[in-house]
């Protein structure tokens, strides 16, 4: 089956043309900045050729419509027709409690999908445009949504529970439901096959690092817990989102700079994390070269990412009674030799111990990084949450069980 993967967000819609029996992409690209100046979309065929189309690319529509016509285009094109597609899976942010698994996109699915918009309101809605738009420029192929929530939709009921009156569970859904799960499972899927041994049997720990960053505890093949909670505002230190904080500190900012909610959400999802502590930016390479120039807050930034991820890991191996395996992806998890050695330091005592001339030289490659007498085996492994799109939406459309 040859699967068109949409992954629609705010400014822009990264795409990829999969083909699921050899698991191989036929192309990929990226359309940025929509609907700001200079949006261009960027797109590279299997065989690396490359091109940039710079056209007036005002909406998301505008852009899947530039996607079709570039996958059928004579010279960078990988199909002479549009009904080659197969199908098309799209990356949806966030079910809430209304879709445990995968979908099909009947119009009562459509309709859900609007009524999920309640629970990410930065997330979704560019998703469902991205939906909407396939739907309308694909007539006649099948849609299918692969939520980030799935993978977590089996932990357990102490692990998803805040300390809030039960009512809001039950009345509105307020729970942890963890997000990055096509990542994850990606990860954890392919450190197993990767060892040779099978996942049922092993604690992994997936540390996905990049812009939104979230981290799983994942106890034979089930995600048992994870960093991201309600929304992707929880957890780990990120880009711009504060991560884990004392909710007495929004309260005490929103009033002493009189923000509406609305106001404070904005704030502690784009105002803060690394970009707020380094006062600088939220780009984990600049942080580097900055802290390496000596730069206080730089340095800081770094080390409070670092550290926070180090707590997360080992509170993990206590919920699981250990861990076989760590492993890191996202931007910075498959490139920064230096988080992944800072966040892991003096954990020998825990079983962890880097190869440090491995990791330095570790970069966007499934590699193992530890040392070979390091009874944690840590891995780098870059993500491919666009095949496990691909694979879902197959799976949906034969009708077959998830595994
Ligand atoms: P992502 O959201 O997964 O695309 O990851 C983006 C993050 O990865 C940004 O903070 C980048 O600065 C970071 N990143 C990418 N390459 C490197 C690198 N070589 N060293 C450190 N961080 C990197």
């Amino acid at each position: 089956m040859r699967v068109l993967t949409i992954n629609s967000g705010s400014s822009s819609v990264k795409y990829q043309f999969i083909d699921t029996d050899t698991k191989q992409s036929l192309c990929r690209g990226l359309v940025e900045r929509i609907g700001i100046s200079g949006t261009n979309l960027s797109h590279t065929r299997h065989d690396g050729v490359k091109t940039i189309i710079s056209d007036n690319i005002v909406n998301h529509e505008t852009a899947i419509e530039q996607i079709l016509k570039i996958l059928v285009h004579p010279q960078f094109g990988v199909i002479s027709d549009l009904k080659e597609i197969d199908a098309v899976g799209h990356r949806l942010v966030h079910a809430g409690d209304k879709f445990k698994q995968s979908v099909l996109i009947d119009e009562e699915v459509r309709e859900k999908l609007y009524e999920c918009i309640e629970y990410a309101p930065l997330h979704n809605p560019p998703n469902i445009k991205g939906v909407e738009a396939s739907l309308e420029k694909l007539p006649g192929i099948s849609n299918v949504g692969v939520f980030d929530t799935t993978f977590h939709v089996n932990m357990p009921d102490y692990a998803y529970t805040y300390g809030i009156p039960y009512s809001y569970y039950k009345n509105h859904g307020i729970r942890r439901y963890g997000f990055h799960g096509s990542s994850h499972y990606y990860v954890a899927h392919r450190a197993a096959e990767i060892l040779g041994k099978d996942i049922k049997s092993l604690k992994i720990i997936t540390c996905h690092l990049g812009n939104g960053s979230s981290i799983t505890a994942v106890k034979g093949g089930v995600s048992v817990d994870t960093s991201m909670g309600f929304t992707p505002l929880e957890g780990l230190l990120m880009g711009t989102r504060c991560g884990d904080i004392d909710p007495g500190v929004i309260f005490t900012i929103a009033s002493r700079e009189n923000f509406d909610i609305g106001q404070a959400n904005a704030f502690f999802n784009k105002q803060c994390g690394i970009q707020g502590i380094s006062g600088l930016t939220n780009d984990m390479r600049e942080i580097e070269a900055e802290a390496e120039n000596g730069n206080y807050q730089a340095q800081l930034a770094l080390k409070v990412f670092s550290y926070r991820l180090k707590k997360y890991i080992a509170s993990y191996m206590g919920v699981m009674n250990g861990a076989d395996v760590i492993v890191f992806t996202g931007g910075i998890g498959e490139n920064s030799d230096v988080v992944r050695s800072m966040s892991l330091s003096e954990m020998d005592n825990l079983g962890i111990k880097l190869d440090a001339k491995i990791n330095k030289a570790t970069r966007s490659s499934e590699t193992i990084i530890s040392a070979d007498s390091s009874p944690v085996k840590v891995m780098v492994i870059p993500t491919n949450e666009e095949l496990v799109i691909a694979m879902e939406t197959q799976r949906v459309i034969m009708g077959e069980n998830q595994d």
